[in-house]
């Protein structure tokens, strides 16, 4: 990962923090953002006390302005490797959705990957080179209930990528989506008391008997599988994987 450098969406905790690390402590240089500026900041440092390269920068994704500035920011400095990681969630029956609520949902992790990418693709082009890798979900593949504008917006990201493959085919750009089950993150920790409250249950039954029930190998998914698979998708010699979802699922959608 020596010269070059990766832009991290959300980076300021959970999987973007992690895939941050990972990245940096293989060479990269990190531009860590995310919409929490004073949480930027702190991530920054984490790396920076590490004696790793990172910078930060506040991004909201889902607001143009922001991706502006970013551009501008960024001017002279090109960027390799782009993970769109930012994410929200929120449970709830669709007759008892907040509608704004919903559209955020979409904007943030649908409409967010597509104007990181829209930014960020001339660069890339002009570079001859780039790896665009979304954080997806095993919810771009299947669903549950509670969670429509979640499964939609993590099902588009999947359509959303195999078209720019299509329009990146011809130079050495790819994009690909990682599509994990649960992962232990503040997110998750959150849907657990949610989820919790929604189904009238414990939350070590929302652990056990909707979490980890539907996959064969009953464990959440570990930081470490996650920067692994970045670490290959990122790679020169990942050119010809694109357009792809991969499934870091423990067996969940092969029943
Ligand atoms: P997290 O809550 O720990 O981190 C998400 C980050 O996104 C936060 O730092 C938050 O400030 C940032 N963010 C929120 N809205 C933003 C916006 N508008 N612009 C920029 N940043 C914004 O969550 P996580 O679990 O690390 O999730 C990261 C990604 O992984 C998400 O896309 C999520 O859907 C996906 N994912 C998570 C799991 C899981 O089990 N944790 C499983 C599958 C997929």
């Amino acid at each position: 990962m020596k010269n070059m450098t990766a832009l991290i969406t959300g980076a300021a905790s959970g999987i973007g923090f992690g895939i941050a690390q990972s990245l940096a402590e293989k060479g990269a240089s990190i531009i860590i953002t995310d919409i929490n500026e004073e949480a930027v900041l702190l991530a920054q440092q984490k790396l920076s006390d590490k004696g790793l390269s990172a910078i930060g920068i506040k991004l909201d994704v889902t607001n143009e302005q922001d991706v502006e500035n970013l551009i501008k920011e960024l001017a002279g400095c090109k960027v390799d490797i782009l993970i769109n990681n930012a994410g929200i969630q929120h449970v709830s029956r669709l007759e008892d959705f907040p509608m704004n609520m919903w559209q955020k949902i979409v904007d943030v992790l649908l409409t967010g990957p597509a104007r990181t990418c829209k930014a960020l693709l001339p660069q890339m082009r002009e570079n001859g080179f780039g790896r665009i890798i979304n954080i997806g979900s095993i919810h771009g593949l299947v669903a549950s209930p509670f969670k429509s504008a979640y499964v939609a917006a993590k099902h588009g990201l999947i359509g959303f990528s195999k078209v720019i493959a299509l329009e990146t085919s011809d130079t050495d750009i790819t994009i690909n989506t990682i599509c994990p089950a649960y992962v232990k993150t503040p997110l998750v920790e959150k849907q657990i008391k949610d989820q919790a409250l929604q189904h009238g249950i414990s939350e070590d039954d929302v652990i056990n008997k909707i979490m980890l029930e539907p996959m064969p190998k009953k464990s959440f998914i570990d930081l470490e599988e996650i920067n692994a698979t970045v670490c290959f998708l990122a790679s020169k010699q990942a050119k010809n994987m694109t357009g792809q979802a991969l499934v870091l699922d423990g067996g969940w959608t092969v029943k």
